[in-house]
């Protein structure tokens, strides 16, 4: 199933996307089994060019297992991953061009905040100048410029994920996969990142793929949702769309909307 089939058979991906979108992310009829359990079971999807979408489900749903799998740190049993346009499916982590946030991937505890955004650059073999001034501009995006010598010990959670972010968009990836990357904060904190997350994609506006298990969380930041049940897609829309027409009384719990 390549983009233009998903095009042709939006029934297939339950997701209808214009002929002229450019693709970020193409997950076709994905699937990954634990023994006998179902964890991924045909899941196929777009993420559109640019857009910032989230991978809402309730816990067990499989969001994890196929953020892993679009990254290259799992492989699937069946089905395929195309990253803007290639396909990715036999690609090691390294080259796919994926940079990803996740709740417990912690910073490097013995770097400064400089030396964790800088890691993925010095991996790539930028000249030193270089590095420094896109360090330089990744600590002004993520307004912490006042931070780069500090240890992540000496930051707040906040500011971790801020950091992690920095360093997951330093290599320039060409899509962003966050898995739940605000979830071990408190309320509050979580808030603010969301609507900072918001912004800071509307500058960036690389093709990032966000998963949550909270809807609120979804449908304050994302331009599309895609609503997960038991490895399979249960629907996928703009927010609006969901809330107004969910799929399924699933969807419609869920969201906690009355159909
Ligand atoms: P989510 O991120 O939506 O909470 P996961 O993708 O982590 O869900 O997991 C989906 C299902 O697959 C869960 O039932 C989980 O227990 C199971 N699972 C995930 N990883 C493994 C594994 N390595 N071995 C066995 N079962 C797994
Ligand atoms: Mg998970």
């Amino acid at each position: 199933l390549t983009a233009s089939e998903l095009r042709r058979e939006p029934s297939r991906a339950r997701w209808s996307i214009e002929e002229e979108t450019e693709v970020g992310i193409l997950v076709r009829d994905l699937s990954k089994h634990f023994g006998s359990f179902r964890a991924v079971d045909n899941v196929s999807f777009a993420v559109p060019a640019g857009q910032l979408v989230a991978l809402l489900g309730p816990s067990g749903s499989g969001k994890s297992t196929i953020l892993r799998i679009i990254a290259g740190l799992d492989s699937a049993d069946g089905g395929g991953v195309e990253l803007t346009g290639e396909d990715a499916t036999a690609l090691p982590v390294q080259r796919r061009g994926v940079g990803f946030v996740f709740q417990h991937y912690a910073l490097f505890r013995h770097m400064t905040v400089r030396q964790n955004i800088a890691f993925g650059l010095e991996v790539q073999k930028l000249p030193r100048p270089d590095v420094a001034e896109r360090v330089d501009e990744l600590l002004e995006l993520i307004q912490m410029s006042g931070y780069a010598g500090r240890y992540p010990s000496q930051l707040s959670g906040g500011q971790r994920q801020r950091v992690a972010l920095a360093r997951a968009l330093a290599p320039r990836p060409k899509v962003l996969l966050l898995d739940e990357p605000f979830g071990a904060l408190d309320a509050r904190v979580r808030d603010e990142l969301r609507s900072w997350l918001r912004r800071l994609h509307d500058e960036v506006q690389v093709t990032s793929l966000f998963v949550t298990h909270d809807q609120q969380e979804a449908f304050e930041v994302a331009d599309q949702v895609i609503v997960l049940r038991g490895g399979r897609v249960e629907q996928m829309g703009p927010p609006q769309e969901l809330y107004e027409r969910p799929a399924s009384p699933f969807v419609a719990e869920f969201l906690g909307t009355v159909n």
